[in-house]
């Protein structure tokens, strides 16, 4: 129950009427009897300076950073974290007795989704990623670091996929590719990555490859959850390959940013539970 003790953490997008990160949330708290409570809070993009500085003025612990301010809350934090810094924008803040560290959980709660869910061995792995916006940047950037061999990375502007490619290479090998090679370059790799929103609500229809593409010995990876099975996860499901929904890295990226303002590890299938629960009821 809210209380004059409660400690408050919350969501700062625009907008953020649809998100399930307080109702997640919110369910975990109280799974845990932790003195928490989470809101969504809507910012305008001149508000986002304010805002972030209501986080010190209110006392909050913490906010996610949703879409559109990812990058926008960085010049007015104190510290960033050096994973958040090498993605280029900030998905979690922490209030450390006034001072407010940014964290980037996304790529890591792919990651750590992705490995529980198939078990995969991402070393020396040859990996396709359709998409080259702020999600792809975050999740290539993480697994880069896990060691991956190369990211082939085929987007509808080449011109986006070329300057994640610049910041990539550093760390390891990268190809662009437009749509129309999209086949060679899954024909090469152990896993395709989905970080478009093809295939989301309402275009559930859509496909941003061709099933023929799909394999047996692939890992399809979807980082949309919304619908819970996209057309993509459908089809690779169809053709015997395995197969992963955003839904574990949603999960994952809030039960990071739990542990991060609790202290305390997440009760993760609590948190799923509550998500699917929502999403299979037809929400979104
Ligand atoms: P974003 O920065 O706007 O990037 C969107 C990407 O999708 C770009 O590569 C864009 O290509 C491509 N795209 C969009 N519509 C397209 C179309 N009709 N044909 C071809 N390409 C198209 O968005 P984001 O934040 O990276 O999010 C991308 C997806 O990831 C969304 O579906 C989002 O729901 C999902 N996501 C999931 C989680 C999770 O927790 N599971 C977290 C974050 C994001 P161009 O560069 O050519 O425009």
């Amino acid at each position: 129950m809210i209380g004059s003790k409660t400690t408050m953490v919350g969501l700062f997008g625009r907008p953020v009427a649809h998100s399930l990160s307080p109702l997640m949330h919110n369910a975990a708290f109280e799974y845990q009897q932790l003195p928490f409570a989470y809101a969504a809070f809507e910012i305008q993009n001149d508000q986002v300076k304010e805002a972030v500085e209501a986080i010190r003025a209110l006392g909050m612990r913490g906010v996610n950073v949703t879409i559109p301010h990812k990058v926008a809350v960085m010049p007015y934090l104190d510290r960033i974290d050096p994973l958040a810094e090498r993605i280029g924008a900030v998905n979690t803040i922490v209030n450390e007795q006034g001072e407010l560290i940014g964290y980037n959980t996304d790529g890591a709660g792919f990651v750590r989704s992705l490995v529980e869910e198939t078990e995969i061995e991402l070393r020396d792995l040859t990996i396709t990623m359709l998409g080259a916006g702020g999600a792809a940047r975050a999740v290539a950037c993480t697994l880069a670091e896990a060691g991956v061999q190369k990211i082939n990375i085929v987007n509808r502007s080449l011109g986006r996929a070329e300057t994640l490619a610049s910041f990539l290479s550093p760390m390891v090998a990268v190809e662009v590719l437009p749509f129309t090679q999209a086949k060679e370059a899954v024909a090469e790799s152990s896993l395709l990555i989905n970080t478009t929103s093809i295939g989301m609500f309402p275009h559930m229809e859509e496909m941003p490859v061709e099933s023929e593409c799909l394999r047996q010995d692939l890992i399809v990876s979807d980082l949309i959850y919304n619908p819970l099975e996209t057309k993509l996860i459908q089809q690779a499901k169809e053709r015997g390959a395995v197969h992963h929904s955003g839904v574990g890295m949603f999960i994952n990226q809030g039960a990071l940013a739990y542990e991060l303002w609790t202290g305390q590890a997440a009760p993760v299938n609590k948190m799923r539970e509550i998500v699917l629960q929502h999403l299979q009821q037809g929400g979104n």
